[in-house]
C-alpha cells in the first residue's frame, strides 16, 4: 500500500487532458468513504474520465460493480444498431438485482447515518493512536488515509532492511492478532488495517490496542 504524494494525481489529470488521454481511476478499494471522502479523486478536485466502483458500493455485503464515466464517453457509444458504436458487452450478471438492492440500502445508511460527516474525528483517533506504532522496533512506515492504514514492518528500522519474504512477517502479526479476536490480513510485510466505516472510535481503540500488542509480539527476528 503506497500512497500517492499531494499533487500527484492533480498533475496526471493536467498531462492526461493535454495529450487527450483517458483517465481511468481504480476507486474500488477508495472509493464511498475509505479515504475520508466519498471518493479519493475528490481529495484533488480530480474528475476522472472514467471510475472503477465497487466494494464499498455495498458496504462488502454482495458482489457488485459499476464502471462511470463522463457523459462525453457515454455519448460515443450512442447510435443507430447498425452503426455498431454500441458498448456490446455484459457480464452474466449484470445488474444483479439483489446486488442493487444492497447498493441502495446501502447508500440510504450513507445519508441517514451520515456516515462521511461522522468519519473525521474516527480518522483522526486513528491516526493519534498509531502515532505510537513508529516506536516499535520493527515498524518503518506508518501509511494513512482516512480508514486505510498500512504498517510496513522491516528487519532494520534504522536502514529499512526489509524482511525476507519467507520470514511472513505480516502474516505472523495477522495471525497473532486473530488469537486476541481482530481479524486483518498483511499484504506481504504490511499489515493492512482496514475497519468498517460503522466502527466506533471505542472499537477503533480497543483495534489498536489489540494490533499493537500483535505487531510487539510478532515483528521480531
Ligand atoms: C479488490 C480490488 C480490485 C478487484 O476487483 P474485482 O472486481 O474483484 O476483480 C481492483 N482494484 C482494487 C483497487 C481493488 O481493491
Amino acid at each position: 500500500m503506497i500512497t500517492q504524494p499531494a499533487g500527484y494525481l492533480k498533475r496526471i489529470r493536467e498531462l492526461c487532458t493535454k495529450y487527450n488521454v483517458l483517465l481511468i481511476a481504480d476507486e474500488v478499494a477508495t472509493g464511498f468513504g475509505r479515504t475520508g471522502k466519498m471518493f479519493a479523486c475528490q481529495h484533488e478536485g480530480v474528475t476522472p474520465d472514467l471510475m472503477a466502483i465497487s466494494k464499498g458500493l455495498t458496504g462488502g455485503y454482495m458482489p457488485l460493480a459499476a464502471t462511470l464515466t463522463t457523459e462525453e464517453i457515454y455519448k460515443a457509444f450512442l447510435g443507430k444498431y447498425e452503426d455498431f458504436t454500441t458498448f456490446f458487452h455484459g457480464h452474466s450478471y449484470t445488474g444483479n438485482p439483489l446486488g442493487c438492492a444492497v447498493a441502495l440500502a446501502n447508500l440510504e445508511v450513507f445519508r441517514r447515518e451520515k456516515t462521511l460527516m461522522r468519519l473525521l474525528p474516527k480518522i483522526r483517533a486513528l491516526a493519534r493512536w498509531l502515532e505510537p506504532f513508529i516506536e516499535l522496533p520493527h515498524v518503518g512506515d506508518i501509511r494513512q488515509r482516512g480508514l486505510m492504514v498500512g504498517i510496513e514492518l522491516v528487519r532494520d528500522k534504522t536502514t529499512k532492511e526489509p524482511y525476507p519474504a519467507g520470514a511472513r512477517v505480516g502474516h505472523r502479526v495477522a495471525t497473532a492478532a486473530r488469537t486476541k479476536g481482530l481479524i486483518i490480513r498483511p499484504i506481504g510485510n504490511v499489515v493492512v488495517l482496514i475497519p468498517p466505516l460503522s466502527t466506533s472510535t471505542e472499537e477503533l481503540r480497543r483495534m489498536l490496542e489489540l494490533l499493537k500488542d500483535s505487531v510487539e509480539n510478532s515483528a521480531i527476528g
